[in-house]
């Protein structure tokens, strides 16, 4: 049986207390995860203290960046191992992983890399009284050990757009994968080590939330700031955390994002694109859809088309190339989607599509898939249009005023992304900066420039990461002012 350890100064370790990791494409055992106690906990974070104070501050920038390229270059390398894990985790389709979470994982070190490289800070020109005047000058430093937090929906991708700024900028790291993917962050420990990563510098540790490695992380005193991806409910838990010393936190957290459909859009565009928001993922995605509106002269038809579309999906392996949509995560996660596919039914919408659990082949059947799902007929006050669901599934309503959809698609606690698909040069522009969100795509989506800012706005999350914006979160600015 596999085992996958923590990864502490440098070394595998075990704990003496494991929990089961199962496939979501059957629930077969997968490997043993070694759980970190609190005592291996505290060792990951004085090893990453020990490696800030020490190696690591010793390195040049230039030096810093080459070993952050070299980790690019090594997962690169091991791309093939990379992805078997993560869709071994996940049961995403190898083609989805392939194209986005193995080289966005790598490319995160890159990116930032070169940001700290190339990026400069500010310097102002004083006056003084006495004439002779006074210089000021920005001096980034690092902000410590940083806590990292992380779910399971693109786990190395999400993982790596944390931890390659937070060592660009020159901290160390102890990361918290998600208890359902441990598997690529932990090889990416090989890594850090086959490149001649310090010790200490990348630390992983596993296990759960509350009153495990997850809360043994983010409540040590010596974490100097956390990092967090998940759900909005674990955020506020992770911010109340963080409120004992007063330590920095970056959220990136749920969203109900809306995508919106004006008659004069490029209709088979917007269909692709809704295909893929709605879909993509089997739905798990931050950024995805989950309610569409669509202007009223076109409303049948895309509806129509859309439920072509999700019909037409197939659920199958990951190493099947003609596969579009793997499983849930997990059992719990297919129950918690199954409740709210029977939430909508008992609030009256219409099922145009899916609604429950596949019929799978064999022992699949013992695995998390669920059908993609499309409905129509709720208000917006219904639970399927309040809440994340965190699946293949959207609820398509008609409106018949840019004012009037604004307000519906605003009129929600989550703000993270929108896709907005017209024609319409001025109107794009005018919605795109009404949204109350983080991220606003026009005719297209999680169309990604990693030196652009990411986040969410009202409960998707506080702060901004991507390119510079990542300084701010990883590093201490100090204001220098010398007196001439
Ligand atoms: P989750 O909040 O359940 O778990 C995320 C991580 O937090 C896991 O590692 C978990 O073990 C840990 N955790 C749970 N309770 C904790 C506690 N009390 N203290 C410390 N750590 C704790 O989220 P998930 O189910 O893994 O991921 C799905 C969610 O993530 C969705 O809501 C999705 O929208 C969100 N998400 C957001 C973004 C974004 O960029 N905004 C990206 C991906 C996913």
């Amino acid at each position: 049986m596999k085992e996958f350890k923590n990864f502490i100064n440098g070394e595998f370790v075990a704990s003496g207390k494991w929990f089961d990791k199962r496939s979501p494409l059957n629930s077969q055992m997968l490997g043993r995860v070694a759980e970190a106690s609190r005592a291996d906990v505290n060792a990951a974070v004085e090893a990453a203290r020990t490696a800030l104070l020490g190696p690591w501050s010793k390195l040049t920038v230039t030096e810093r960046v080459d070993l952050l390229y070299a980790v690019a270059d090594e997962i690169n390398a091991r791309f093939e191992d990379f992805l078997a894990a993560e869709c071994a985790d996940t049961g995403k389709p190898l083609s989805l992983a392939a194209n986005v979470d193995i080289p966005r994982g790598a490319a995160n070190f890159k990116i930032f890399a070169d940001v700290v490289k190339n990026v400069p800070t500010e310097f102002f020109e004083t006056a003084t009284p006495d004439g002779k005047g006074a210089i000021n000058y920005g001096y980034r430093t690092p902000v410590g050990v940083v806590g990292v937090i992380c779910p399971w929906n693109l786990p190395l991708l999400l993982m790596t757009w944390k931890v390659g700024p937070a060592l660009a900028c020159g901290n160390t790291v102890v990361v918290k994968p998600s208890e359902e993917t441990p598997q690529t962050a932990t090889l990416l420990g090989e890594v850090m080590n086959k490149v001649g990563i310090p010790k200490g510098v990348y630390n992983v540790v596993h296990g759960f939330g509350p009153n495990s490695a997850g809360e043994f992380v983010t409540t040590h005193p010596k974490v100097n700031a956390i990092t967090f991806t998940g759900e909005t409910r674990t955020g506020e838990i992770i911010m109340r955390a963080a409120a004992t010393g007063a330590r920095p936190v970056s959220l990136e957290m749920g969203g109900k994002n809306a995508a919106i459909v004006f008659a004069d859009c490029d209709f088979d565009a917007a269909i692709e694109g809704t295909m893929r928001s709605v879909f993509v993922n089997c739905g798990q995605v931050c950024l995805g859809t989950e309610r569409v509106y669509v202007e009223r002269p076109i409303f049948d038809k895309f509806v129509a088309a859309l439920k072509v579309g999700a019909e037409n999906l197939k659920l199958g392996l990951p190493d099947d190339k003609t596969t579009d949509m793997g499983p849930l995560i997990s059992k719990e996660h297919q129950a918690k989607v199954l409740s709210y596919y029977q939430k909508a039914e008992d609030e009256g919408a219409t099922i145009v599509t899916g609604g429950g659990v596949p019929r799978m082949s064999g022992d699949l059947n013992n695995g998390c898939w669920i059908q993609p799902t499309i409905w129509t007929g709720l208000p917006d006050t219904a639970s399927v249009m309040k809440e994340e669901v965190f699946g293949p599934c959207c609820h398509i309503s008609p409106f018949d005023s840019e004012a009037e959809v604004l307000q519906r698609a605003n009129d929600n606690e989550y703000g993270l992304a929108t896709a907005i698909w017209t024609k319409d040069v001025s109107r794009a522009h005018r919605v795109a900066q009404k949204m109350e969100v983080g991220l606003a795509w026009v005719n297209s989506w999680f169309l990604r420039d990693l030196r652009t800012p990411f986040g969410g706005a009202k409960q998707s999350g506080i702060g901004r990461e991507g390119g510079v914006h990542s300084l701010e979160f990883y590093t201490e600015l100090k204001n220098v002012c010398i007196k001439l």
